[in-house]
């Protein structure tokens, strides 16, 4: 696996149960995933020959980001290297632009989209989709930093960006699902993002009250996704539920947030499924192990010792489940998880909750 971070630290425990060897390429030995792993090698993964070293000898190369280099991914497979992913599918997470012209080609459903790279074209677009117009990044951009919701011409930040329509959504969902070289795929069932600030707080699984017509169409649009774009390993859709029904907004290839609580919540976890879809072996059962699942973040807060309240949230509710990620604790980075598991929402998002409130911030709520 390409990166060595939280997503290559959380797939070494599978990786552990199914006998398979995993090597991470870190950047430095204390990245979340090199500080667990044994067959750490480091190096530059924008860098072709360290990525040609790393994959020497490995069965499948797959990634923890979308970040390698499109031209490199192709390197390796002319190599003869089994990328999963391949390029031809990563490309659609790399790039947004890319994606929105094949997602429209396919019949999924977008918002209205345009690349510009001025404000008169920003003011074109906006005639025609109304304001406030949403600008992305190209490339490059996660967690909310690369968007830009802007409301006048003036607000154009410059570059080449994507312009999108402003989608008046009810709630974000994800869908993740799994393809496997061979055309298996799984889907898990829809759950809710619960963003602050771009960034996700809260996964609740299933989401609750969704139609479950809503659901079974989130399902197909996102196999449909996958098997279209050639995805192999993970496919996550995010995906905004709006009065007129759904809207994709984005894809990830590789195991996701959406997808943390899977690890208690599901048969199979995400990180297990990534790891046989990648492999070529038959996919794991997506089923929840409980009616109700809820993830909770740990965003760093002010102080840095939240290993001091370990203690109380597992005495507090010792059916809690907290994952670090062995990194430094800096205001409002994802520094680990906690996931909680019952038949009542209510009282499993506020032990989720409760425990990720106090845990970061020493608050009891
Ligand atoms: P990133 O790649 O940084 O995660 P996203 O494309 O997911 O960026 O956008 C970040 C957030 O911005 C989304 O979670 C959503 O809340 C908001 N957003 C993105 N696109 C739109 C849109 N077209 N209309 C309204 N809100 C949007």
């Amino acid at each position: 696996m390409v990166g060595a971070g939280q997503l290559a630290r959380m797939t070494q425990q599978p990786a552990i149960a199914l006998g398979v060897e995993l090597r991470v390429l870190a950047n430095s030995p204390d990245e979340s995933a090199a500080r667990v792993i044994v067959d750490t090698r480091i190096g530059d993964y924008r860098d072709l020959a360290d990525l040609r070293e790393f994959a020497r000898g490995c069965d499948a190369v797959t990634f923890d980001h979308e970040h390698v280099p499109t031209e490199h991914i192709w390197a390796l497979a002319a190599d003869g290297v089994a990328v999963h992913p391949g390029a031809d599918a990563l490309v659609h997470a790399q790039d947004k632009a890319v994606m929105r012209e094949r997602l429209t080609a396919i019949g999924a459903p977008c918002p209205a989209w345009r690349v510009v790279s001025s404000a008169d074209e920003v003011s074109a677009f906006a005639e025609e989709h109304g304001w406030p117009v949403v600008l992305k990044a190209i490339r490059g951009g996660y967690d909310g930093r690369g968007v830009w919701v802007v409301r006048t011409p003036e607000e154009f930040p410059g570059g080449e960006l994507l312009a999108e329509a402003f989608v008046p959504f009810q709630r974000e969902l994800a869908v993740l699902v799994a393809r496997s070289p061979h055309g298996q795929g799984v889907s898990y069932p829809v759950v809710e993002t619960v963003q602050e600030d771009g960034i996700c707080v809260e996964v609740l699984a299933p989401a609750p009250g969704l139609d479950p017509e809503d659901a079974a169409q989130a399902q197909r649009i996102a196999l449909k996704i996958a098997e279209d774009l050639g995805v192999t390993g993970l496919l996550a859709v995010e995906m905004f539920e709006t009065a007129d029904g759904l809207v994709v907004n984005e894809l990830a290839m590789r195991p996701h947030n959406s997808g943390h609580w899977t690890i208690e919540g599901a048969t199979t976890s995400q990180f297990e499924q990534h790891l046989r879809a990648v492999l070529d072996l038959p996919l794991g059962s997506p089923a929840m192990t409980a009616p109700y699942v809820v993830m909770a973040n740990l965003l760093g807060g002010d102080d840095p010792d939240i290993f001091k309240r370990y203690e109380h949230v597992m005495a507090h509710d010792p059916g809690v489940k907290v994952h670090f990620y062995g990194k430094d604790v800096r205001p409002g980075r994802k520094i680990g998880h906690v996931t909680a598991t019952g038949a009542d929402l209510d009282t499993v998002r506020a032990r989720a909750k409760h425990a990720a409130v106090y845990l970061t911030t020493g608050e009891y709520t």
